[in-house]
């Protein structure tokens, strides 16, 4: 009788909450295709996953081409982008909305000049 164990890896993966829909570009093929995501893998016993192996899990940011991934945090950028949505609740940062509100226009700077009444006679 012979009895097989199988152990093995299993990773979960999901966007990043807070950078959902968020796609920045690839330090490898440089397409504007690489998503942030959270990945937890598990160990697995008899396809089952039965153990964390990380316990925050890691976040990368995995491209969607070429499948070339980075750590999150070696990615400034895309730190910084995320830190927009965040500020603008959640929403993807609107650019060239037009140029921002100058002062009033219209000021002539004094009250209007009398003209001089010309009498004839
Ligand atoms: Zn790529």
């Amino acid at each position: 009788m012979c009895i097989v164990f199988t152990c093995g890896q299993h990773e979960f993966s999901s966007q990043l909450q807070g950078a959902e829909g968020l796609l920045c570009q690839c330090h490898n093929c440089g397409n504007w295709s690489a998503s942030v995501v959270k990945r937890h893998p598990w160990f697995t016993f008899c396809f089952v996953p039965v153990l964390p192996l990380s316990i925050h899990g890691y976040e990368d940011v995995i491209c969607s081409i070429c499948n070339f991934a980075q750590p999150l945090a070696n990615r400034g950028d895309v730190l910084e982008q995320m830190r927009l949505m965040q500020q603008n609740g959640g929403a993807l940062p609107l650019q060239n909305r037009g140029p921002p509100p100058g002062p009033p226009q219209g000021w002539g700077g004094g009250p209007p000049k009398e003209q001089p009444h010309m009498q004839y006679g």
